[in-house]
């Protein structure tokens, strides 16, 4: 018995030219899996094509808006096309506003829910067909500290990724009947270019964060490797629907 063997599944992750999505890549990779990563950024994608496949595994790039419907329909589909299968789906695109509640725009609402949380939707939404015809699957959902916390910067991003547990949870008792464990993830505050903005924004953040996490450092890419690869193979079967802190020990501090 090989617990932890993904030889001949095929995981598509958004966001995965960079960042945390490409740390779960690389994870996935490590036990053979083969990867879609889906984005808007082609150049970004190259780079992370070519660590992929140094990895020895089948990797593509497939251009996609995930906010849009038709983009998350045609990721999958060509998903298919390449590969045949859709086995795991890591729903890691996201983004933030950094502002007060009272000076958040309407636009700015919609663009940061949309493109953390119902990208979510609709991609597990079609996937689960995808998956349903293989037998089962695994979807793999990035929610944030701000899925347990608030910051008063953080209204929208912080309303998306609380919606990410639910929404989490809710899919997950609907589809356990279809061999489809569903979970979230919950990373600390991780070196990345996501953070390296809000480090530019926030005063103190680099410092109060290190100071917090009992760790005593950032988290680093390579850090989400593991829990993806734990959530994506055989190994987390009779695990659904939960939310896994991976923040150097950040939300159990006091
Ligand atoms: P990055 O900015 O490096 O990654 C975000 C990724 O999302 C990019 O690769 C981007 O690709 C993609 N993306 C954004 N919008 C869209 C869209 N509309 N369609 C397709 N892809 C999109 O940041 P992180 O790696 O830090 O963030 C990844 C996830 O992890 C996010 O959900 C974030 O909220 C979450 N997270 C991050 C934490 C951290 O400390 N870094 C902590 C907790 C959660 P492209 O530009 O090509 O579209």
């Amino acid at each position: 018995m090989n617990l932890f063997n993904l030889t001949g599944k095929v995981a598509i992750v958004t966001g995965g030219n960079g960042g945390i999505g490409l740390g779960m890549a690389e994870g996935m990779a490590s036990l053979g899996a083969t990867i879609v990563i889906a984005g808007r950024n082609r150049e970004k994608a190259e780079t992370a094509l070519a660590t992929l496949r140094g990895m020895g595994v089948k990797a593509e790039f497939v251009a996609a808006d995930v906010t849009q419907k038709a983009e998350c329909q045609a990721l999958v589909d060509q998903t298919e096309a390449l590969f045949g299968r859709v086995d795991i789906l890591v729903n890691n695109a996201g983004t933030s506003v950094r502002k007060m509640p009272q000076d958040i725009t309407e636009e700015e609402w919609h663009y940061v829910l949309n493109t953390n949380l119902t990208s979510a939707f609709l991609c597990s939404q079609i996937a689960y067909h995808a998956m349903k015809k293989v037998g089962g699957g695994k979807m793999i959902n990035i929610g944030s500290m701000m899925s347990l916390f608030g910051a008063p910067y953080a209204t929208p991003y912080a309303s998306s990724k609380g919606g990410i547990v639910q929404m989490t949870r809710a899919m997950a008792t609907a589809w356990a009947k279809d061999n489809i464990q569903v979970n979230a993830v919950l990373p600390g505050w991780i070196d990345t270019d996501l953070t390296k903005r809000a480090r530019q924004q926030v005063d103190g953040l680099q410092d109060s964060v290190q100071k917090r996490t009992p760790e005593g450092r950032w988290g680093v890419p390579r850090d989400m490797s593991g829990v993806a690869a734990f959530l994506a193979s055989s190994a987390s079967d009779f695990v659904t629907g939960t939310a896994i802190p991976v923040d150097g020990g950040f939300s159990i501090a006091m």
